[in-house]
């Protein structure tokens, strides 16, 4: 049976009862799919106990109408999570977690400039800081982030550093449809024919011999494309077919 937590106080009491005990971390915004389960799989192998976060991070969003329409399916959620055996799920309300309304804030000023960080003003002040105060909530032995999210996954990384986070930081490898499509909770607001499409992305990103190349395929094949670009040692790539917004990277 999981534990649920939303207050975050009931929490904090708790978790000095873990005294002496691991406890891996597994933040999500939930509508969980594979992709989260492995992560949650893996935290339950290398620990005594594993808590999940479900919060749909507003301040990550610089699009109104992305987070309006960001995918909630807390019943499927809780289920999965139970199906899981996980421990803990904290899902605290936002006027708790940002009871400083977003007064204070964790920005990183060169790598989170560049790819999303361009495209997306503030989203990485928004997910550093969000992740800050959850690593400072959970005081988890190990959080485990996907590489889906590579850029999010090397500034949480160079965050945890930089500020002496005694939490382990543990990346984890994409998980892919079929297809190739790396899954994402966005994938399902796709229409049948985008969702078909789709699947050539990571097809196109992989298979490229350079990234003007795949552009111009993506783009003829009748993608927007955010940018395509080498960094890192991987090809990193954001497209978007309709409103929805993918990215990956191999
Ligand atoms: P999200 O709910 O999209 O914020 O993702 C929560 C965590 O799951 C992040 O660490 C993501 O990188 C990770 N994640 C999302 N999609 C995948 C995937 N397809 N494979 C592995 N990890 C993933």
């Amino acid at each position: 049976m999981t534990r649920v937590f939303q207050s975050i106080p009931e929490w904090m009491d708790f978790k000095s009862s873990l005294l002496g005990k691991t406890l891996g971390f597994v933040p999500t915004m939930g509508a969980l799919h594979d992709g989260h389960l492995s992560l949650m799989q893996r935290s339950q192998q290398e620990n005594d106990f594993t808590a999940v976060s479900i919060f749909v991070n507003p301040t990550q969003f610089n699009d109104p109408s992305d987070l309006t329409h960001y995918p909630r399916t807390p019943r499927e959620d809780l289920a999965l999570i139970e199906s899981m055996g996980v421990s803990f799920l904290i899902s605290p309300e936002i006027t708790d977690l940002y009871a400083d309304q977003y007064r204070y804030q964790v920005s990183e000023k060169v790598e989170s400039q560049v790819l999303c960080g361009a495209h997306r003003p503030g989203h990485f002040d928004g997910v550093l800081t969000v992740v800050l105060k959850l690593l400072n909530l959970t005081q988890a032995t190990r959080a485990y982030f996907g590489e889906k999210d590579f850029q999010q996954l090397r500034l949480i990384q160079g965050m945890a550093e930089a500020f002496f986070i005694p939490t382990q930081i543990i990346p984890c490898p994409t998980l892919r449809e079929a297809d190739g499509l790396a899954m994402s909770s966005r994938n399902r607001r796709l229409t049948p024919e985008h969702r078909q499409k789709a699947a050539l992305f990571p097809k196109v990103l992989k298979n490229s011999a350079s990234p003007q190349e795949a552009i111009d395929e993506l783009k003829n094949q009748g993608f927007e494309v955010d940018y395509i670009e080498e960094r890192f040692g991987r090809r990193l790539g954001a497209v978007r077919l309709g409103a929805v917004r993918l990215i990956d990277n191999v």
